[in-house]
């Protein structure tokens, strides 16, 4: 049975919007992979480590068949296979792939965790994916993307996010 997949691609080396149109390229060409969905882009400030170039975001939808870690594999040999050195925490990257939502499935697992632990705080990872998926449901409380984003918002405010 296929299951729809969300995906949140970033990249904040070289030519940012070359990196991200090879990933969903490479992405839509993995066997078992359909690519159903695509958000604008997003030019973001850094998270986590500020020093760095801003980052170009988006978040796609993709069908398949794949199990989670099998997808996980494939993301992270297109991560490497693009150049990707996996340096510092946080820092600089040709390009960062995350599982965000995988059908309703819930994963606890440091290798790999569904929901994506850190997506519900970060505006660069919510305001592309309500673009495209605002009433998806949150598989562990019910809550909506939309529901999510706006407190986030509230909260935060829209700031260091613009759309491309
Ligand atoms: P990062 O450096 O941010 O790309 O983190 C990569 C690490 O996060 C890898 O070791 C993955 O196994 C782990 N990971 C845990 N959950 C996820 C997820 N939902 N999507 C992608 N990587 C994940």
């Amino acid at each position: 049975m296929n299951k729809s997949v969300y995906i949140s691609l970033g990249s904040n080396m070289g030519s940012k919007r070359e990196n991200l149109a090879q990933a969903v390229e490479l992405i839509s060409n993995i066997p078992g992979v359909k690519l159903k969905n695509r958000s604008s882009l997003y030019e973001t400030e850094p998270w986590g480590k500020t020093d760095q170039d801003k980052f170009l975001n988006q978040v796609i939808e993709i069908e398949t068949s794949l199990p989670p870690r099998e997808l996980l594999k494939e993301l992270q040999d297109i991560e490497i296979n693009m150049g990707r050195q996996r340096k510092e925490k946080w820092g600089p990257r040709i390009i960062d792939l995350d599982i965000l939502l995988y059908g309703n499935e819930v994963l606890d697992d440091p290798q790999l965790a569904i929901p994506h632990p850190r997506m519900r705080e970060r505006l660069f990872v919510l305001v592309p994916l309500a673009e495209i998926g605002a009433d998806l449901r949150f598989p562990d409380n019910g809550a909506t993307v939309r529901e999510v984003l706006s407190s986030v918002l509230a909260r935060e405010g829209n700031r260091g996010i613009e759309r491309v």
